[in-house]
């Protein structure tokens, strides 16, 4: 059993808090990406994980092992960084049998492991290049094959990709999925602030903030119920709009009022004072000609995403992003616009978790 267990854990550095009370557990053989922006302190959480670090508080569990006081070397995780960190002057060979050496492993076990290793990432044919030899991808598996070869019970990835161009990046997401997951089965703890990687490869995503643990949850969890505005915004692209107003019951009806607009919304709500609405920029109706309940907007400019473009719309001092209808063409100034009913969110304003 390889599951990884943080109980209350907190580190701090001095006076910065990198990671505060986190409570997580990445079950036996599940791929859990931890995603958040730069400094939200998943790295640290992977490096007390892997024993590079010792929590504050809090315990680390691994299996039904208590790490706490374990020796990274005795932890059975393997670690993979952004650099791969290969030894520069060990032939690839050399890199991947490195490890068993340093276990002990008899000479001709080892030949056998790096071999099986080798074949099983396709880079047999590499084994007596120097890794400077090698392209990105290729150093990638050297450092992937040099941490499977001890058959670690959990393997822990911090930004794996983020030194491969865009192409070998897409094509090693897959590759890494699949080995992880389908073929070995192992616990995986990945780490990164690329939401694309994080909702193609994870079982569950835990998405941090400032230290904090904001949501966990699977893919389509974090992305359909945002637990609360900043999962909402990080997650989605571009970023979900928010704009601050109450709901008022009226006749029935309940109503978004934002004051420039109103927006009747599907569900029944109390009336409450101080509330955000949230709604992606892909779940707007916009259109050229004035229209019933849209709301009039300048375009301040039309930004191309692939095939999609969206359209920025001043708004208060704040800027509405939609995506406009293919038909529309890029000649527009003007355009009318309205969140789909069925597709808002209500968060409330002073907490901005979601209530609705
Ligand atoms: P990034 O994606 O930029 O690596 P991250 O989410 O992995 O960011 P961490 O590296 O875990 O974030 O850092 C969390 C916080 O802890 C940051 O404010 C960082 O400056 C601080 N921190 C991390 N390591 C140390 C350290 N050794 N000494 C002091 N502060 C540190």
């Amino acid at each position: 059993m390889a599951r990884v267990l943080l109980k209350n854990v907190t580190k701090k550095f001095g006076n910065v808090i990198a990671v505060s009370r986190l409570n997580l557990e990445i079950k036996d053989g599940e791929f859990m990406v931890l995603l958040g922006p730069s400094g939200c302190g998943k790295s640290t959480t992977l490096r007390m994980i892997a024993g590079l670090e010792t929590p504050t508080e809090g315990e680390i569990w691994i299996g039904d092992q208590l790490v706490n006081e374990i020796d990274p070397t005795k932890r059975n995780t393997a670690m993979v960084f952004q650099s791969y960190a290969l030894y520069p002057h060990m032939t690839v060979f050399g890199n991947i049998e490195f490890p068993l050496r340093m276990a002990g492993v008899p000479k001709q076990e080892r030949a056998k492991k790096v071999k099986e290793v080798a074949e099983f990432l396709g880079i047999s044919e590499l084994l007596n290049r120097k890794p400077s030899e090698l392209s990105g991808g290729q150093q990638q598996r050297v450092a992937l094959a040099r941490a499977l070869v001890r058959e670690p019970e959990v393997f822990l990835l911090d930004e794996p990709l983020s030194n491969l161009d865009a192409k070998i990046r897409t094509q090693m997401r897959f590759e890494l999925k699949k080995l992880l997951s389908y073929d070995l089965g192992i616990t995986t703890i990945y780490v990164t602030h690329d939401q694309v990687e994080a909702m193609t490869m994870a079982d569950r995503i835990a998405v941090m903030n400032k230290g904090v643990l904001q949501q966990v949850g699977t893919p389509n969890e974090i992305f359909y119920k945002p637990a609360n505005t900043f999962v909402g915004t990080f997650v989605g692209s571009p970023p979900m709009n928010l704009i601050e107003g109450e709901i008022i019951v009226k006749d029935n009806k309940t109503l978004f009022n934002a004051g420039e607009f109103l927006l009747e919304l599907p569900m029944e709500m109390e009336a409450r004072e101080k509330v955000i609405l949230g709604f992606r920029p892909q779940h707007v109706e916009v259109s050229k000609d004035a229209k019933e309940g849209f709301v009039k907007g300048k375009l301040l400019g039309i930004e191309k995403l692939g095939v999609e473009s969206y359209g920025h719309i001043p708004y208060g001092n704040l800027e509405i992003v939609v995506q406009l209808p293919e038909s529309m063409g890029t000649s527009v100034k003007e355009v009318y616009w309205k969140p789909r009913a069925d597709r808002i969110y209500i968060f409330d304003a002073k907490t901005r978790e979601l209530i609705y």
